[in-house]
């Protein structure tokens, strides 16, 4: 018989060393017909991030990795009876082999823990698709796309790696195949209306700004909600057209309400993560704002958190382009991701937007409050204002202030409403705060600190030409946590604020352990109404150790928060290190 199909040349993929796709297909449709007792499927895998493999590291890097899982699949799949593997575009490869739920999960296994052990300096992440071949006469390309299907509504979950093919899947891809086809017109004949959600202050209620969010008005479906169409615009792209007209649209409202002599506050718009790859987005903004004469400060962007997890490099140089430009950026969906505490210390955000719904939405209530509080203290400390979202009740306005929040949006509040109604809303004698305002105020304590620090070092000897330091600390029960200090403090201890945050704040972990007892009794004779005072060995952020002396009083007596301010110098050169005294 003559060999049909695929020629020969062209079975086997020349970088990966399986089957071209061609010859996937071919070969899995005669396994598939040869073996009508076996139940087969199809497990499809992506590698998330191979594009930024090759554009970070270089095309050769991304082949070899390419390369290795050829071999890792060719390792697994070798020897097992009636299953074959090819390459069918790009990262994505496919097996097509006998369906058995555990064997299943051990191939997964196997193909994450080789993965793991690849050597690259970079966090390689894959998804996997399983399509289950029940319907045996289906084209092997579409049983492949259904195991893709399965694949994309895992892709970017960092929990789940893995999901099946279902029947709600194809419905879903048509209801995302008419939006697609429908998005063009829409966006013409003005489909896609914006919306604004008022921000409030939380310590007067006065209007502090509003966020715009898009809707799509369709004569045919009614109002459909971005849940349903942002994903699929961030699929295929159309998001930065929208996104832009969102901008205008909004950049439109702000001049009208301008010219009128109206009052108006900043508002925040979305920027999707996907612009993030636009190299114009800087371009398109700027352009626009200059356009519609938009002073400084009134239009905001909110870039989600996600973004970061995706591309940290990217992220950074954006936002810092973007502030260049002079706007304020927001950190949407900020503790919604893995990233969140290495996101603040390496990107320079104005303000953190927190969603109630992403920490009080699973089951453990008790746990989102605290991580509230967490976010916004250390938000606090950062110095970076934390404006809270999704806020419905009066309990959760009154939680929030008890945390030291100040700035508040949701439904609690209002809804997001068209313009018309939020020219209304602005017109309803709620006090709207000047731009200027939205600087975050300082909690009274720690603005009462210099203050204090002034105050409450008088009587303390100062020694002359030492480098000293002035810190604030907090003690509960055996912990001592710093609150706040001068900028010599950090300079002091060879560290920064920022550092300082991450791991420096509880202060006996920095301490020697023979020198404890001294740090605490000196905490002791303080709370017992005396000056404390001390000499003993800190280590440093840089690895160093360094003698400090230090004069504690305690300075708040509310019975709550045991307070004390501390007076601390560097006193390394004069002390003799054998015996631990100052030398003569
Ligand atoms: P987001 O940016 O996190 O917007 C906040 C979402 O929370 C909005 O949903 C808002 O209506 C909703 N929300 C406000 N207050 C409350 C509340 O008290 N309780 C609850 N449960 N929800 C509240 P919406 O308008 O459906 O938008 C969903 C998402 O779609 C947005 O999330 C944003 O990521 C995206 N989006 C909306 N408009 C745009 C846009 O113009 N461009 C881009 N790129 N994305 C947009
Ligand atoms: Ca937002
Ligand atoms: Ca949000």
């Amino acid at each position: 018989m003559r060999s049909s199909g695929v020629e020969e040349h062209n079975r086997i993929d020349r970088l990966t060393g399986v089957y071209t796709k061609e010859y996937f297909y071919q070969e899995a449709r005669k396994l598939i017909d040869e073996n009508p007792k076996i139940r087969f499927a199809i497990l499809e895998m992506d590698i998330n991030r191979l594009t930024m493999i090759n554009e970070l590291m270089g095309m050769a890097e991304g082949d070899r990795l390419l390369s290795y899982i050829g071999s890792v699949l060719m390792e697994i799949f070798t020897h097992e009876p009636h299953s074959i593997y090819g390459r069918i575009h790009a990262d994505l490869f496919a097996v097509c082999c006998p369906y058995e739920e555990s064997r299943m999960f051990q191939y997964i296994n196997l193909i994450e823990t080789a993965i793991k052990e690849y050597q690259i300096n970079f966090e390689i992440l894959v998804t996997f698709g399983i399509y289950l071949c029940d319907e045996k006469k289906l084209n092997v390309s579409i049983m492949c796309d259904r195991a893709n299907m399965a694949l994309k509504s895992v892709k970017g979950n960092y929990v789940t790696h893995c999901a099946f093919y279902d029947n709600n899947m194809h419905d879903k891809k048509m209801r995302e195949q008419e939006i697609t086809q429908h998005m063009n017109k829409a966006l013409k004949n003005r489909e896609f209306v914006v919306y604004f959600q008022p921000k409030h202050s939380l310590d007067d209620n006065s209007i502090i700004g509003a966020e715009a969010l898009v809707r799509w008005v369709s004569p045919e479906k009614g109002m459909i909600s971005p849940g349903e169409f942002i994903p699929v615009f961030e699929e295929n792209g159309f998001i930065m057209k929208l996104d832009a007209y969102v901008w205008e649209e909004t950049c439109a409202f702000i001049r009208k309400r301008l010219d009128d002599e109206k009052e108006i506050p900043p508002i925040s718009v979305n920027v999707s993560r996907v612009n993030m790859y636009n190299p114009m987005l800087c371009d398109t903004l700027s352009k626009i704002v200059k356009k519609y004469k938009i002073p400084n400060g009134l239009l905001e962007l909110e870039l989600t958190e996600s973004a970061y997890t995706e591309n940290p490099q990217l992220m950074i140089q954006t936002i810092k382009q973007l502030q260049q430009l002079g706007f304020r950026v927001e950190m949407d969906d900020f503790g919604s991701g893995y990233s969140s505490l290495n996101m603040l210390k390496d990107v320079p955000v104005d303000v953190l937007k927190i969603d109630l719904n992403f920490l009080s939405g699973n089951s453990n209530q008790e746990k989102g409050t605290s991580i509230m509080s967490a976010i916004v203290r250390m938000a606090k400390w950062l110095g970076i204002p934390a404006i809270v979202e999704g806020v419905e009740t009066k309990e959760q306005v009154v939680f929030l202030k008890s945390i030291g929040c100040t700035m508040a949006q949701g439904y609690y509040y209002a809804k997001p409403m068209s313009r018309q109604d939020f020219e209304k809303y602005l017109e309803s004698g709620f006090r709207i705060a000047p731009k200027e305002e939205l600087v975050q105020k300082e909690p009274d304590i720690y603005l009462d600190f210099e203050q204090l620090w002034k105050s409450g070092t008088r009587g303390f000897d100062l020694y002359s030409d030492i480098p000293s330091a002035c810190g604030l600390y907090e003690k509960e029960q055996n912990q001592i946590e710093l609150i706040r200090a001068t900028d010599g403090y950090y300079d002091m201890v060879h560290s920064n604020r920022k550092e300082f945050y991450f791991d420096g704040l509880y202060l006996l972990g920095w301490i020697p352990e023979e020198d404890r007892p001294i740090v605490m009794k000196m905490f002791d004779d303080a709370e017992n109404g005396m000056i404390g005072e001390g000499l003993y060995r800190r280590n440093c952020h840089d690895g160093t150790t360094i003698w400090l002396h230090t004069k504690i009083k305690n300075v708040s007596n509310d019975g709550k928060r045991k307070m004390f301010l501390a007076m601390i110098n560097d006193v390394t050169k004069f002390v003799d290190d054998k015996s631990g005294k100052m030398k003569q």
